[in-house]
Parts: C-alpha cells; sequence; structure tokens
C-alpha cells in the first residue's frame, strides 16, 4: 500500500506512522528524519537544510525533491511506503506525482490527522527526543522511566531545536498556509481521509486500522 500521511507538527504522525509501517509491512519515509539525519552528518544537502529547519521554514522544493526521489526508487520502497511529512507544498505533490508515474504506480490514499492549535503546542513544548537511537517521549503523557534519560539506550534526552513555542508556531503557520492546500488537491482526487488526532495514541490507532480495513 503507498500512503501520504498528513498532520500538523505534533499531531503524532511519527508514532501513528510508526505502526502503519509494522500493520503495513512497508517503510515509513519522514522526510523530517531523512533531513536531520543530512544535517547530522553534515552532508552538502544537510547544509543546504539546516537553516531552514532550524528558523521552522520549509526546505527548498528541489531539495526534497532530490531527497524523496532517490529514497522511493530504493528496493524496499518497491511493495509500498508510508510518506510522513511530504509532500508539504501543492508544488511537491507534483514532484511526488512525477516520481511515481516514473516509477509506474499510484497512490492508494492520504490520511490526515487533525488536531487543535492548543493541544499542539501542549505536546510539542513537552516533547523530548533521544538524539541517538531516536526514540520519542514526553514529559507528562509518556515520560521515561528516569527523568531526562532514554529508556531504550540511556542517552540524555534533548528538546528539538525546532520544538520551542515561537518556532513551534512558526512551523504551524507554515503547515496552515502551505500545507493544508496539499490535502485540499487530495480531497478533489477522492483520496483523502480525515482522522481525529486529538485522543491518545491507542484510539487514533483504532481510528487508522478502521480506514484501512475499509480499503
Ligand atoms: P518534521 O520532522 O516533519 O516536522 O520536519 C522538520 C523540518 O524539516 C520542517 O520544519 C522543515 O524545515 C523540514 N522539512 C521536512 N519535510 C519537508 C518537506 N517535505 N518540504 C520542506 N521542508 C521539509
Amino acid at each position: 500500500m503507498r500512503l501520504v500521511f498528513m498532520g500538523p507538527p505534533g499531531v503524532g504522525k511519527g508514532t501513528q506512522a510508526k505502526f502503519l509501517e509494522s500493520r503495513l509491512g512497508v517503510p515509513h519515509l519522514s522526510t523530517g528524519d531523512l533531513l536531520r539525519v543530512a544535517v547530522k552528518e553534515g552532508t552538502s544537502l544537510g547544509r543546504r537544510a539546516k537553516t531552514f529547519m532550524e528558523e521552522g521554514r520549509l526546505v527548498p522544493d528541489e531539495v526534497i525533491g532530490d531527497l524523496i526521489g532517490e529514497r522511493l526508487q530504493r528496493a524496499d520502497a518497491g511493495s509500498g511506503f508510508v510518506l510522513d511529512g511530504f509532500p508539504r507544498t501543492v508544488e511537491q505533490v507534483a514532484i511526488l506525482d512525477r516520481v511515481l508515474a516514473r516509477i509506474g504506480c499510484a497512490l492508494d490514499g492520504v490520511f490526515i490527522l487533525r488536531a487543535s492549535e492548543a493541544e499542539i503546542v501542549r505536546r510539542l513544548t513537552g516533547r523530548r527526543t533521544c538524539p541517538r537511537c531516536g526514540a520519542v517521549f514526553h514529559i507528562e503523557s509518556r515520560p521515561p522511566k528516569s527523568a531526562g534519560i532514554c529508556d531504550t539506550c540511556g542517552s540524555a534526552l534533548v528538546l528539538r531545536p525546532d520544538d520551542t513555542e515561537d518556532v513551534i508556531r512558526e512551523r504551524l503557520r507554515v503547515y496552515e498556509e502551505q500545507t493544508l492546500p496539499v490535502a485540499e488537491t487530495y480531497r478533489g482526487r477522492g483520496l483523502l481521509r480525515e482522522i481525529d488526532g486529538t485522543g491518545d495514541a491507542e484510539t487514533v490507532r483504532g481510528q487508522l486500522e478502521a480506514e484501512i480495513v475499509r480499503r
């Protein structure tokens, strides 16, 4: 199955995309994760992306197009994928259309998770991530066993540099302005399914499961 998984930053996309990955047996491809690896490794793509990411702005479309074009052609994406964080602009929808046409396949669906701005700010300012293994915690709803320490690998947890309140509000503004039109494009194609992202992870997962079974 080939899915696009959309939603504002902090709505719980990463957690649910991991569920879809194991449920469907296809890779979860997050452009945010791919970019963070590139920044950490200091590749030329990472150097181009760094400032945009720190300021909560979108990385230019041509950078993302190269990144995703290359990733979707790898063997593990052959039987399907869950795209997370891409496409984020109407131009990126066209980029994805071209990549899919080149590899001879089409999308099966687009899921969008929704939540209020207040809930998103609460979730993101409390989010702590592990810089080594990528595990994600929340100081209230999913605290690590020992404060500030990753349960999985023991590293010190950090607040992502773009999870500060100012940058979160900028990311939400960008989402509304540039990414919501993407959802409307897919609605027009009859592919969009809306999911309430405000409940706990189990409840949201149940709704996703129902959507998958319905397809
Ligand atoms: P995320 O982890 O999806 O919230 O992405 C973190 C940051 O990476 C975003 O705020 C953007 O700066 C950048 N980014 C991720 N995906 C894209 C994309 N499809 N287009 C442009 N920039 C992106």
